[in-house]
């Protein structure tokens, strides 16, 4: 262990300075100097070279997560807020960490006024998810001169950046608590040290990461769940921030998830969302078992359990095995978001994508003759570094070749500690603009097309409850994830309904219910 990756033991250990050892007296009793080392803990920044040579620590798998006993009542009578930005890796992240404030005793709120623990759940993917979040601490800083005892925390994948946690150290003092997205576990033992310290509490592990399976849940919904099925990445795509933030590709065991997946369904569950970074890799990592993720797919797919998804694939990593285990359909959704970024061979190949345009198309192609109707949709950057006209030229016309229903499409943004950030970029950022405008119009008319074409059919709808403009409107998924909104009885909430498609718009549908699983009158 380095020294940057401090344990609890290790920060307990030391003599303080008054020669008595910190471990041996109650928290509140504590200095400042014996907390100072806990100060020191350190982080490293993102650094490519050394992510590169990770490969050979072990993955430990922890079972035995409790909250210390001096804990456990802590947050009675108190609330906790947490706000979260970015993927649904962060918004799982969250459903734990809300999972652990409750087993402290805290109860949720959604008030900040009201709230006792802040937590800013940070996403580092591109510039302005950073910028929102420093346009909210800014903000916090009234409510803290308000209530000196509100902690307020920083966590996620910013947390993981030597520079974001050197601003928030130097220019936002009334940030109580920063930590990483490999210290979740520690969450406890983190909100203790600053109830009663006064200076920041600052603990970023860059260590590679382990797995820790019992953490508690408190999900955000009873319809559908996300599920974790590895952590971290490998692949090193040259734009992306990632794998230094969320540390070495760590598959969980089969035997763990397939029994998570065995108990939504027991508690009424009907959607799962497998999760990871480059979910499809999943298993490559394994040394003792031959187990990958068609592997996985083929044994949730005997689960009872009406809806599967992933998100988000590697066009590398979708083997013969996964589309094969894909075409049984049932639980299996055909639906996949398949992540393709450019269009041009050239570009994909300075991005690290492994792939080539023409690979690319081939995956398609074999696809779409073994999972007939299935629907693609993806991920684009427009404006990678020196990107030619040409260039983006070819990603019109591969977006148009595929057929993508729809895309996040993004204008890229250099990240610190990333090898293309360095890179000199001859592409001035209105043309990048530009250039997303007519992707945007493209993909929109792709996906008004393809809506139009559900008019008078009749789809699955997965009913998740009132429609946000309208309480009188129940709003749900179909297989393929396109949003249908129709009137029908509160009680068919969480049921699986048909409804007849009436008019389409370009990114949802309206529709008239023709039956549901408990019957409508
Ligand atoms: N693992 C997935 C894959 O292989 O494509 C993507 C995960 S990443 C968290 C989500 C999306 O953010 C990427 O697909 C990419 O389009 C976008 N993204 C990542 N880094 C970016 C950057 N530096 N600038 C703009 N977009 C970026
Ligand atoms: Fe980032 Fe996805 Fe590439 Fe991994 S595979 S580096 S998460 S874009």
């Amino acid at each position: 262990m380095t020294k940057d990756q401090l344990s609890k033991e290790d920060l307990n250990s030391e003599e303080s300075v008054d020669g008595k050892s910190s471990q041996d007296k109650p928290l509140d009793e504590k200095t400042t100097e014996d907390f100072a080392k806990y100060f020191q803990t350190t982080y490293q920044p993102p650094n490519i070279n050394k992510a590169r040579k990770r490969f050979r620590e072990d993955i430990e798998v922890h079972y035995d997560f409790e909250i210390p006993e001096d804990m456990r009542n802590v947050g009675r009578d108190k609330k906790f807020l947490i706000q979260t930005y970015g993927c649904q890796m962060n918004e799982h992240d969250t459903e734990v960490m809300a999972g652990i404030f409750q087993e402290m005793g805290y109860e949720v709120t959604v008030e900040k006024e009201e709230a006792d623990v802040i937590l800013l759940n940070t996403c580092a993917i591109r510039e302005n998810a950073e910028n929102k979040v420093f346009g909210e601490i800014g903000h916090l800083k009234a409510l803290k001169r308000e209530n000196p005892d509100l902690i307020i925390g920083v966590c996620g994948c910013m947390s993981q950046q030597e520079t974001v946690v050197n601003r928030i150290m130097q220019k936002h003092q009334h940030v109580d608590l920063i930590f990483g997205t490999h210290n979740i576990h520690r969450l406890p033992v983190l909100i203790k040290e600053a109830m009663f310290s006064k200076a920041q509490v600052v603990e970023v592990w860059s260590k590679e990461g382990d797995i820790y399976e019992n953490l508690p849940k408190a999900r955000a919904g009873k319809i559908k769940a996300w599920v974790n099925i590895m952590y971290g990445c490998d692949k090193f795509c040259t734009f992306c921030i990632v794998p230094m933030t969320r540390g070495k590709q760590r598959s969980r065991r089969p035997e763990d998830i397939i029994q998570e997946v065995r108990h939504l369904a027991a508690q009424g569950y009907k959607e799962v969302t497998l999760l990871g970074q480059n979910v499809n890799a999943y298993g490559k990592d394994f040394e003792d078992i031959d187990y990958k993720f068609g592997d996985l797919l083929n044994d949730l797919h005997k689960i009872d359990i009406p809806r599967i998804r992933f998100t988000s694939p590697h066009p590398r990593d979708f083997d013969d095995h996964c589309i094969e285990v894909m075409s049984k359909g049932g639980n299996l959704l055909n639906h996949i978001h398949m992540p393709v970024q450019s269009g041009n061979s050239e570009i994909l190949r300075r991005m690290n994508r492994k792939y080539t345009r023409e690979e690319y198309l081939e995956l398609v192609r074999k696809i779409k003759e073994a999972i007939p109707n299935v629907t693609l949709t993806t991920d684009i950057i427009v404006g990678f570094p020196n990107e030619t006209e040409e260039q983006f030229q070819d990603t019109l016309s591969l977006v148009e070749e595929v057929g993508f229903e729809a895309a996040y499409t993004f204008i890229y943004s250099p990240r610190e500690g990333t090898p293309d950030a360095a890179r000199e970029d001859n592409v001035p950022l209105e043309e990048k603009r530009e250039r997303l405008a007519r992707l945007n119009e493209l993909i929109n008319k792709q996906s008004a097309e393809a809506m139009k074409s559900y008019e008078g059919k009749t789809v699955k709808v997965l009913v998740e409850g009132e429609s946000k403009r309208d309480p009188d409107i129940l709003s749900g998924y179909t297989e393929k994830n396109k949003v249908v909104n129709f009137k029908g009885p509160k009680s068919i909430v969480g049921e699986i309904v048909d409804v007849k498609i009436t008019e389409s718009r370009t990114w949802s549908l309206n529709g008239e219910l023709v039956s549901s699983e408990v019957g409508v009158k």
